[in-house]
């Protein structure tokens, strides 16, 4: 069976857990060549060995995306390793959800640097060698917190608006030779919630996530975009779950 996937090498920043997780064993089920990045290295090992173990291709190496320079690095890897980098999906992203009125200054700043400044890099290291291949595709994953803002999640709806923005701004300044595609996922199995301190909001949440996808809902949402054939750029995809999900 060929899968448009097959072959690409795809690099997957936030791989250690949740859709990072599931897209990297998805796209590498579908024959690609898939590198995965994040801090929790014994993960991605872990994720790493399971992939080949399977018959795919896999590459690791530790990946912290509000350092730029690691970021550098971590492209470069790719490139070096496979020759080329077909796909890069800027998935890595923290949500420590609380009102503004919390003043957790520290909270907000690491949602812009991890969720804003992380997918930024991801451009930066991408774009030149994409430019140099005359094509590539870049998939940011955004949120429904893209589009609507809601109580709590004022700062994180900012950086996924950013992301929006940053996405649509790409494609149009890269004359439509990079594929950009935006995924916004609504409430989806992960670790996501952990990461928020504030009780009210981690209470609000608990209740939220009753209905949620599967992170594998997800990964086949990238799987599609990726999978179209040259000429064809997937802009958008919003997934909501469904109560019977
Ligand atoms: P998880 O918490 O399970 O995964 C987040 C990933 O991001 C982890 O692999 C984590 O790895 C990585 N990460 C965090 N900070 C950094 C960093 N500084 N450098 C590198 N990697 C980092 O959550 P999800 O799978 O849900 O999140 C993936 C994306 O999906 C995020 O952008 C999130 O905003 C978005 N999303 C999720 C929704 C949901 O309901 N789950 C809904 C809408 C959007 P490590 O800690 O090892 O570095």
């Amino acid at each position: 069976q060929t899968h448009g996937v097959a072959g690409k090498v795809i690099l997957i920043t936030g791989a250690s857990s949740g859709i990072g997780e599931a897209a990297a064993t998805l796209l590498a089920e579908r024959g690609a060549k898939v590198v995965l990045g994040a801090r929790r290295v014994e993960r991605l090992e872990r994720l790493t060995r399971q992939i080949r173990s399977a018959g795919g291709t896999a590459e690791y190496r530790k990946l912290d995306v509000t350092d730029h320079e690691d970021m550098e690095k971590f492209v470069r890897h790719a490139a070096e390793t496979f020759g080329r980098v077909d796909v890069i999906v800027n998935n890595a992203g923290v949500m420590p959800l609380s009102n503004l009125q919390e003043r957790k200054i520290d909270e907000w700043n690491r949602m812009i640097d991890v969720n804003i400044r992380g997918v930024l890099h991801g451009i930066a290291a991408g774009l030149p060698i994409m430019q140099r291949q005359r094509g590539g595709h870049f998939v940011n994953v955004a949120s429904i917190g893209a589009y609507e803002v809601t109580p709590t999640a004022s700062v994180y709806c900012a950086t996924k608006y950013a992301v929006r923005a940053i996405s649509d701004g790409l494609r149009m300044e890269t004359d439509r030779e990079i594929r950009v595609t935006l995924i916004s996922p609504g409430v989806t199995e992960s670790e996501l919630a952990d990461s928020i301190s504030d009780e009210h909001a981690r209470a609000a949440m608990r209740e939220f996530r009753r209905v949620a996808l599967p992170a594998q809902a997800i990964a086949e949402a990238i799987a599609y975009a990726v999978a179209q054939p040259e000429g064809v750029d997937v802009n958008e995809l919003l997934v909501r779950p469904s109560k019977n999900a």
